[in-house]
């Protein structure tokens, strides 16, 4: 006889999904979490002022629709992110504003840009998103880096420096560090790469009234004592009457265990008897990005006045992307800025002050000098936390989908794997990962008795 049914370890989107299904499924289940919080990725956070701000994952589309789904079923609300007026795109020391697709770059390189872009769908849209493996041309494509592709096939240094911002800004990775084929593979999960890049009608379109962490803290509050936190697993032992999950402070015995954590600590768990080679060498080349992201918060969205959306993409600067973040009700203002991959790398080794010193001299250029003066500025750096290492998410470099990509998500034993990572659709986003935790959840009410 098992302590549970099931042992889910992360109470992320992913793990909170799997565990709500099984419980609705009247599956007993515990749900141990590292931290003191639930919600993982999407951490919830406040300016000074009170106005909630997302700190982790944040925004949702609408081909999105488990998560959209979620939200409705778990009674919280959404509102549009503001998205009106002039976008500003920044190059060669210059602040380019601009209305129409062309991103406010020189017609030569704008024309590149779109060229590059068609291809990029193109090429996406026939990828075997189930199976990136058995794309037509799959090793030629993941013997490549993103960059690779870019610096064969475009000579234009803009255009070639427009998608080495873009790709840190859609991923928090640099393009010489993502397969190609896995750059596609992650563009046909998200639809296109224009439902990835766009506010109204893409990824940006919407927000979480009161914040993402939310989904997470209702569905957890749903499992009331199952959920326990500072529950740091180290072990997970399997055999043929069930699974032991060890953490620090307890083990716990299951018919089942669903491993609900970012790939890369997945692979630093200890697994009695050891994992297969191919799933071990899997988690040791699906590190994440590199982010650190930042609220900042001002008594009004001035830029609204001067007919400013808050876009901005700069192929200048560290802090390479703004968008305004500003509450509903527009009480105040609020840009989020990202600084992504080598600057989040670089900037995580600055203090405190000499970050927002930088933060708020490329917001001065950007939007002038009103921006000088914030009320407060939030900032996460994502890569120094324990329990996530990294954002958004995990990412293949070249060779890796080919060659290790079928253990992704094919449980071992008694093992189930979910997370963001291990979805076909959205993945890497909010979306993926509840889906990932109704995909685990299902295999297992297959198997149980
Ligand atoms: C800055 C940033 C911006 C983002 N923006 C967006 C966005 O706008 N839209 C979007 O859809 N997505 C966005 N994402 C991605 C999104 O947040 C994630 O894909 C999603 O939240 C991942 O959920 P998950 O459950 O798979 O993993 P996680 O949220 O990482 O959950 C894993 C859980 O496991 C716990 N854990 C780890 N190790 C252990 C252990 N040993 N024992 C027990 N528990 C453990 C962790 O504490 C965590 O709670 C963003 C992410 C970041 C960081």
């Amino acid at each position: 006889m098992h302590d549970v049914d099931v042992v889910v370890v992360g109470a992320g989107l992913a793990g909170l999904s799997a565990a709500r299904t099984l419980v609705g499924a009247g599956r007993t289940v515990a749900v141990l979490e590292a931290r003191d919080r639930v919600a993982g990725r999407t951490l919830g956070g406040f300016l000074s002022n009170g106005v909630p701000v997302e700190m982790g994952g944040q925004w949702v589309g609408p081909t999105q629709l488990a998560a959209l789904e979620l939200i409705e079923e778990l009674a919280l609300k959404t509102f549009p992110t503001f998205d009106e007026g002039d976008a500003l795109t920044v190059f060669d020391g210059n602040v380019v504003r601009y209305s129409d697709e062309d991103f406010g770059l020189p017609p030569e390189s704008a024309a590149e840009v779109g060229r590059l872009w068609e291809q990029l769908e193109a090429l996406a849209s026939a990828v075997a998103v189930e199976a990136p493996w058995d794309t037509d041309g799959a090793e030629e494509l993941d013997r490549q880096t993103l960059d690779g592709w870019l610096v064969a096939n475009t000579e234009d240094s803009i255009a070639r420096r427009f998608f080495r911002v873009l790709v840190p800004v859609l991923f928090s990775a640099e393009t010489p560090e993502l397969s190609f084929l896995h750059f596609l593979f992650y563009v046909r999960s998200g639809t296109s790469l224009e439902t990835l890049a766009a506010t109204t009608g893409g990824a940006q379109e919407r927000r979480v009234l009161g914040g993402t962490h939310q989904i997470s803290e209702r569905m957890s509050a749903d499992l009331g004592d199952a959920v326990r936190l500072n529950a740091v697993v180290r072990t997970i032992r399997q055999d043929e009457s069930g699974v032991l999950v060890e953490y620090e402070g307890g083990s716990i015995t299951a018919g089942r265990v669903v491993v609900a954590v970012p790939q890369t600590l997945a692979g630093r768990l200890r697994y009695v008897p050891p994992l297969p080679a191919l799933r071990d060498g899997l988690t040791q080349q699906m590190p994440a990005g590199s982010v650190i992201k930042l609220q900042v918060g001002y008594d009004a969205p001035f830029w609204r006045e001067d007919g400013l959306s808050g876009l901005v993409l700069s192929l200048d600067d560290a802090l390479t992307v703004v968008l305004d973040n500003s509450p509903h009700d527009g009480s105040c203002g609020v840009l989020v800025g990202f600084l992504e991959g080598a600057h989040a790398r670089t900037a995580s080794l600055m203090g405190a002050d000499e970050r927002r010193e930088l933060v708020i001299a490329a917001l001065v250029k950007y939007f002038g000098p009103k921006a000088a003066n914030p009320f407060d500025i939030v900032e996460q750096d994502w890569t120094a936390e324990e329990f996530t290492r990294g954002c958004y998410g995990g990412r293949l470099g070249a060779g890796v989908w080919t060659q290790y990509g079928r253990a992704l998500a094919v449980p071992v034993g008694r093992i189930h794997w979910a997370g963001a990572e291990t979805s076909t659709v959205w993945n890497g986003y909010m979306d993926g990962a509840i889906r990932s935790g109704y995909r685990a959840a299902a295999e297992i009410l297959e198997k149980l008795p």
